[in-house]
């Protein structure tokens, strides 16, 4: 018998390719131990809230147990965080779950989805996997006098047409650390007719220093259509445990209930998000601590005389001028992970997550010597 597993996959699940996490970490940190400077996957090595680690450990003895289904008390404190209704929410097991989730709702084979070149990896996965037509509007240009490479609204608002069903805008964005102001995303919103839906991906909203970029969230009672898609896995740091959350009108959040997973967010995860959540005065550190360390970060690479595109996130992207991928190997034999762009088509550049100053410097010290090499 010849069996052929791929073939008989459906025709979305075709088209797609297993998760590339680009190194094989268990076995670097075999490798290197305690020596290895993660800067590859924009986590946060301030950690979470003590406070986060207290309520997993209460957590604990009830693990025999479903957690709650609806994440009610999570929810709750969530609304009164965010000024709105807990109908208005809903949670998810990491925001990229909610990224899949809403266009397994929305869209289709019929229908296009919109977002931006260099735009977040998870944009063409999630259309891909719901079956529909990919739309990749071209990004600003590299040139571009104040956001390389950023968003290009304008664009992406004359590409709507009649077949759009979504789209999907990160601001700030991932890989390029661009963003764009509320006026910018009012005047899109404004353009975007009734029958689209618009996800704003603000994983990286509470490093967001400018004051121009506020956050979508103000929008949502204004435009039905739109969602705003938060995580707890960055400034929060609690990527391990997967959790994220959505903030949409109600009815929007009431069909993604539909076929959210009855118990999607686990109890260790619903619990900690809880206490990191009340915990702002840890956010605020972490805040600061990381602005400052990426004002630093950006003036030692310019040093350098490398291209470090504008950021308002946990990372920086560098543009190398030549193919990245030698100083990228180079670097991970001195014990630095970064993140390589191929897969972006950005080889020329290399992705670096903000960490604390040990690891900024243990970084740039590496770098110093893979340049000279
Ligand atoms: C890291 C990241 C996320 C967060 O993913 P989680 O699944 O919540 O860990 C979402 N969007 C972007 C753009 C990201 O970079």
């Amino acid at each position: 018998m010849s069996f052929d597993a791929h073939a008989l996959a459906n025709a979305a699940t075709r088209g797609l390719r297993a998760y590339d996490p680009g190194h094989d970490l268990p076995v670097l940190r075999t490798r290197f131990g305690t020596g290895l400077c993660e800067l590859g996957s924009n986590e946060n090595s301030h950690g979470p809230s003590p406070a986060a680690l207290a309520a997993i450990e209460s957590a604990l003895p009830d693990i025999f147990r479903y957690p709650d289904p609806k994440g009610a008390a999570l929810k709750v404190a969530l609304a009164a965080h965010l000024d709105c209704a807990e109908n208005e929410i809903t949670l998810g097991n990491g925001s990229h779950e909610l990224l899949m989730l809403i266009a397994q709702c929305f869209a289709d084979a019929e229908h296009e989805v919109l977002f931006s070149q260099f735009g977040f990896a998870v944009f063409p996965i999630a259309t891909q996997a719901a079956g529909a037509r990919a739309v990749c509007v071209p990004a600003l240009p590299r040139v571009h006098a104040t956001m390389p490479f950023g968003h290009d609204l304008a664009t992406m608002a004359a590409q709507l047409s009649e077949n759009t069903r979504l789209v999907y805008l990160a601001n700030p964005n991932n890989p390029t650390g661009t963003w764009f102001g509320d006026a910018e995303l009012l005047a899109f919103l404004q353009r975007v007719p009734a029958h689209v839906l618009v996800v704003v991906d603000e994983a990286y909203h509470e490093f967001v220093t400018v004051p121009e970029l506020s956050s979508a969230l103000r929008f949502v009672p204004q435009f039905p259509n739109l969602i705003v898609t938060r995580t707890f896995s960055k400034a929060y740091a609690l990527a391990g445990l997967r959790i994220g959350y959505a903030r949409s009108s109600a009815a929007v959040a009431g069909v993604l209930e539909c076929l959210r997973e009855s118990f999607n967010v686990n109890a260790f995860a619903l619990a900690a998000a809880q206490a990191a959540l009340a915990d702002q005065a840890h956010v605020a550190k972490v805040r600061t601590a990381i602005a400052n360390e990426r004002d630093w970060l950006t003036q030692q690479l310019r040093v350098l005389d490398l291209f470090v595109f504008p950021s308002q996130t946990n990372f920086v992207l560098v543009d190398f001028a030549r193919d990245a991928a030698v100083i990228e190997k180079s670097l991970f034999e001195r014990a630095v992970v970064v993140r390589p762009m191929g897969g972006y088509g950005l080889p020329q550049c290399l992705r670096i997550s903000i960490g604390i100053r040990a690891e900024n410097q243990a970084f740039l010290d590496a770098l110093t010597a893979a340049l000279a090499a």
